[in-house]
């Protein structure tokens, strides 16, 4: 394509067509609303990004990030130790803790393990977990990951590879999600929704 704007506003434009969901016509728009509205959004901006690459850092012990380590979830002693959730990514946690459901500590994997992609069990963080795993104050491990092949792949291997460490190992629940008709679900979550009934 063709650059029209000068090289500083090119290359604003290629960093910000990086950016998940934000194609090259998406990017183009964002840099010029950026470039419009300098002081209300562009010093912020940049200001916030610079802020965030001084400080923010990944969790040693969880794999999260936070400008504290260890994290402030791990800091937190009001957080519940015998219980450990394993999520793939940082976005994971971060929807479990929208969520409120949870009050126990995290493992970020960092990944799925994926024959196809060859990603293999020393690419995760998974002998971190089997460290945190055998540690004696933790009483059970649930595993977030997602309903996918690749999840569930992982899951397997992740419940034998724990299964010597004398905890228990739970996995999410799969099935009707909250509000779903089901004329709109898909086979296979009808499915596990039937296997995975409980008592009324
Ligand atoms: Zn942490």
């Amino acid at each position: 394509m063709a650059s029209s704007a000068g090289p500083e506003i090119e290359r604003l434009i290629a960093l910000l067509a990086k950016l998940p969901g934000l194609g090259p016509r998406s990017a183009r728009r964002a840099a010029l609303m950026l470039l419009k509205r300098r002081e209300q959004l562009l010093g912020p901006l940049a200001q916030a990004l610079a802020e965030a690459a001084a400080k923010v850092t990944t969790c040693a012990t969880c794999g999260a990030l936070d400008t504290t380590d260890p994290c402030a979830i791990c800091a937190d002693p009001r957080r519940d130790g015998a219980l450990l959730c394993v999520v793939e990514e940082v976005g994971a946690l971060w929807a479990m803790e929208r969520a409120s459901a949870f009050r126990g500590r995290y493992h970020v994997l960092g990944g799925l393990l994926s024959a196809l992609d060859g990603v293999g069990p020393d690419a995760l963080r998974i002998a971190a977990l089997a460290a945190r795993a055998s540690d004696e104050a933790v009483r059970e491990v649930i595993l977030a990951l997602p309903a996918t092949v690749d999840g569930q792949t992982t899951s397997h291997y992740l419940a034998d590879r724990l299964a010597s460490a004398g905890v228990a190992v739970t996995m999410l629940a799969r099935g009707v999600p909250v509000g779903g008709e089901l004329d709109w679900l898909d086979d296979g979550t009808i499915a596990q929704a039937m296997r995975a009934r409980r008592p009324a």
